[in-house]
């Protein structure tokens, strides 16, 4: 199973990485997610790596799961990082 075929909780915080070694920079997460992804003068992404707010998870996962090498990947982030309090 690759990462990208983890289930994530759905409410679970994450932040986006790039495996640099899947990656053929054909520049689709940077098409469906421009607000966190940019890419360098030859195609490939650069990715802002801090926790993606609530409202852009969505936006997030569709970008992960376009991604044809499957080189865009959604880390959970602890509740911790992200500032967010965690109900008992
Ligand atoms: S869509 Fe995937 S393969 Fe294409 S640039 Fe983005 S991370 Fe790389």
């Amino acid at each position: 199973m690759t990462v990208r075929e983890q289930r994530l909780d759905d409410e679970a915080p994450v932040a986006l990485a790039i495996d640099m070694i899947r990656c053929d920079g054909h520049g689709i997460c940077a098409w469906l997610f421009p607000d966190r992804i940019t890419l360098d003068r030859w195609g490939f992404p650069l990715v802002d790596r801090s926790p993606v707010a609530h409202e852009d998870r969505n936006r997030a996962m569709r970008a992960v799961r376009a991604c044809p090498r499957a080189a865009l990947i959604a880390n959970t982030v602890p509740a911790a990082r992200t500032g967010a309090t965690v109900q008992p």
